[in-house]
């Protein structure tokens, strides 16, 4: 067919689609400009060049996109191709045409190299970022169907590499788009390149299938059709293979061979309401079993591209499984034509299509929501952020990988972005070929190269502006390592300060510290000093985790208290504790004994415990003051009268001298009132006055400080009662 004879079927659309007469005749005024342009130009296929705008004007008015769109389409390649200048464009064909055009050969010198899938996702977001203009993609996608369909006539290794890219690009782009017709034909026909033998294993199946596929559905309509009529529906019933991309999918996925393959027919009903897609759901559903978890309500629950219909497996006609859907006119041209069908309901009802930004822009928005490989809150949360991508920038490496990027990002960001040791050994970087400051802010579609030295290092100065916090991460991170003998060092002796040497070491020998890095996420010992040493973590944060395991070897019941309290000199900084058994109190000797996990456990010089302690495990210390501000707890063993009321006398002499009863424990033996009573103090001064109070009460026999030690206080307090009842009956 002739370019010529080809226009006159896009003319005769125009007509039948009611485009006024200027709009026709600027249509044609574009086919003649780009005919003369392009004069003398073939394509591989050795047509005329322009036979190629043609035929992608012609798929565009079958979208039936709006005029600017449809002359755009003749010119498209006329900036790459020909000496035109912008200007007589827009002299011709104003300002909006000049723009798509322009839009349409700025997305032409995109190249996609990459393999990866993540690569491609990002493309295609550089893709809608770089458009601006929805109607630049309509007719990027258009050019490209042509080129497709067009694409026997290239060199075998050009036709991989362009069917894959529209694999990875377009056709998803086109399914955002809600495109479905162009989405399966660009899927289709790279299936064709990419995978011959299975294209045409299949395209003969299906083709043998034909017949047996007429029947099923001729079998539906006879099993439903009455009742369709009778509840007044005009339904177009039709069946059809599936395309071929999606049955190669399918039997990729499942892993089984053609014939096995069931459903490779769809059923398609299309009705005029909504309310009778879900009358002939029900039609269809009682003539015919529905497969379980097969129903989809694509209606009351629309696809992020706006794709509604409803969607059901049945046990067809020959117990053959069967897929149908369902649904309105409206609907169908939205699933065939997708946004470019929503674009045309839109300028229906306003006249112009003056809304066109509002519109596109909600499409834009929809696009980067919907996105099955958007699996987490996080990802829909950032695509949602990204509206329209203002604040990303999409830059290439020289490879072709596109990188995205929050905006403002400079060449050391991407540094980052690519490797850590590539952000590291930035020296320098170039932007489109030339050399570029470091600092310099990216732009979309930008080719960043990084140039690198083995011997550089970064910078301090690049925080100041970087934006990604993987490069200022990656950057403050390298600081700390390198300077990481200087930070343990710094770190072992902070902590070692804090707890002396003499505990530190203890520690470390037990791996305590090794233990508290692996809790606080550090591989080594050594890490959690760095860390410490260059603020990372605090003394504190290390302190509270040290653990207080049960001691094995050393007995004592201690209380613990917090080492800040400086009462004892001998012990600064360090981790200690009261023993129990023998509660010293400022102002009587006592000794350090060190223990094996609880730091130093402080007892009085006289305790009867310390005679099993080996001497180079006690500490010289002593008491920093009577007063210290803190108050101390003993027990004592008052005896006294058996009598009424004595307890009270007790408990008020030990209050007027300053001294709370902690605890008291009251018995009485052959008279005999033994009184045990906990005290909290200051000082021995205090102990003696209450002492000497005590002693001065008629009542009271005899008054003793006393051992114990709270765990076994009740074991022994046993003991001790059976020996003095031991005792007494010897007596
Ligand atoms: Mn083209």
């Amino acid at each position: 067919m002739s370019d010529l004879e080809l226009f006159e079927e896009i003319k005769q659309k125009l007509i039948e689609q009611n485009r006024s007469k200027e709009d026709i005749k600027s249509v044609e005024k574009a086919y003649h400009f780009a005919k003369k342009l392009h004069e003398g130009q073939y394509r591989v296929s050795e047509e005329p060049y322009i036979i190629h705008p043609v035929q992608v004007a012609k798929i565009l008015v079958d979208l039936k996109v709006d005029t600017h769109t449809l002359i755009a389409a003749f010119l498209h390649d006329i900036l790459e191709d020909t000496q035109t200048q912008p200007e007589e464009i827009k002299e011709l064909f104003g300002d909006d045409v000049l723009s798509l055009v322009q839009g349409v050969t700025k997305l032409s010198k995109l190249k996609f190299k990459s393999n990866e899938e993540r690569q491609a996702e990002n493309f295609r977001r550089l893709f809608i970022a770089m458009a601006n203009d929805i109607r630049v993609i309509f007719l990027k996608l258009a050019d490209r169907l042509h080129n497709m369909r067009t694409l026997n006539f290239m060199a075998a290794n050009k036709q991989q590499k362009i069917a894959r890219e529209t694999l990875d690009i377009f056709a998803p782009l086109a399914n955002r788009l809600g495109m479905g017709k162009v989405k399966a034909e660009l899927e289709d026909l790279a299936l064709r390149y990419l995978e011959p033998d299975k294209y045409f294993e299949i395209a003969q199946l299906v083709s043998q299938k034909k017949a047996e596929r007429e029947q099923t559905v001729q079998l539906l309509i006879d099993k439903i059709s009455k009742d369709v009529k009778a509840a007044g529906i005009n339904a177009q019933i039709t069946g059809r293979a599936k395309h071929y991309y999606s049955i190669y999918c399918k039997m990729k996925r499942q892993n089984i061979a053609f014939h096995d393959l069931y459903d490779i027919t769809a059923v398609r009903v299309i009705v005029d309401s909504e309310k009778e897609c879900y009358e002939v759901l029900g039609l269809i559903h009682s003539q015919f079993k529905p497969i379980p978890g097969r129903f989809k309500d694509y209606i009351a629950m629309p696809k992020g591209n706006l794709y509604q219909s409803l969607h059901t497996s049945v046990i067809g006609p020959r117990s053959k499984p069967l897929e149908v859907q369902i649904r309105t006119w409206q609907m169908h041209e939205i699933a065939e034509y997708g946004v470019a069908a929503h674009w045309r309901y839109k300028e229906k009802g306003s006249e112009k299509a003056d809304n066109a930004s509002d519109l596109q822009f909600s499409w834009m928005r929809k696009m980067v929501e919907y996105d099955k490989e958007m699996a987490n809150a996080t990802d829909f949360v950032n695509s949602v952020k990204l509206d329209l991508f203002s604040d990303q920038v999409f830059a290439f490496t020289p490879n072709g990988d596109v990188l995205d990027l929050p905006k403002d990002a400079t060449p050391v960001d991407f540094a980052y972005r690519i490797h850590s040791d590539v952000g590291h050994r930035t020296i320098g970087a170039k932007v489109n070929g030339r050399i570029a400051q470091l600092d310099t802010k990216l732009v979309n579609g930008d080719i960043v190269e990084i140039l690198t030295s083995k011997t550089q290092a970064p910078r301090l100065d690049w925080l100041n502006f970087v934006v990604t916090k993987q490069a200022s991460q990656k950057i403050k991170q390298w600081f700390k390592k390198n300077n990481r003998e200087e930070h343990i060092e710094i770190g072992r002796t902070n902590l070692e300060h804090e707890l002396t040497k003499t505990v530190f070491d203890e520690y470390q020998k037990q791996g305590e510290f090794e233990k508290i890095a692996k809790q606080m996420n550090y591989i080594s010992e050594e890490d959690l000093f760095a860390a410490l040493g260059y603020g990372e973590t605090t003394l504190n944060k290390i302190i509270n985790k040290i653990q207080k395991p049960k001691e094995k070897s050393v007995e004592f019941r201690t209380s613990t208290r917090k080492k800040s309290e400086k009462d004892i000199i001998g012990l600064e900084g360090m981790m200690y504790s009261f023993a129990k058994c023998c509660s010293p109190i400022p102002g009587e000797p006592i000794v350090g004994v060190v223990t094996r996990s609880k730091g130093v456990t402080v007892h009085r010089i006289d305790c009867k415990t310390l005679e099993n302690i080996e001497p180079e495990r006690m500490m010289d210390i002593q008491w920093a003051g009577t007063n210290t501000n803190k108050t101390y707890t003993t027990t004592i063993r008052v005896e006294t009268a058996d009598k009424l009321g004595i307890l009270k006398d007790i408990i008020a002499a030990v209050s007027d001298n300053n001294t709370n009863i902690i605890n008291a424990n009251v018995k009485s033996r052959n008279n005999v009132g033994i009184i045990e009573i906990g005290l909290e103090l200051d000082n021995i001064e205090t102990l003696k006055k209450v002492t000497n109070c005590l002693q001065a009460l008629p009542d009271v026999f005899s008054v003793k400080r006393i051992q114990t030690s709270s765990q076994n206080k009740q074991n022994k307090q046993n003991n001790k009662s059976k020996n003095n009842g031991k005792n007494k009956n010897k007596k």
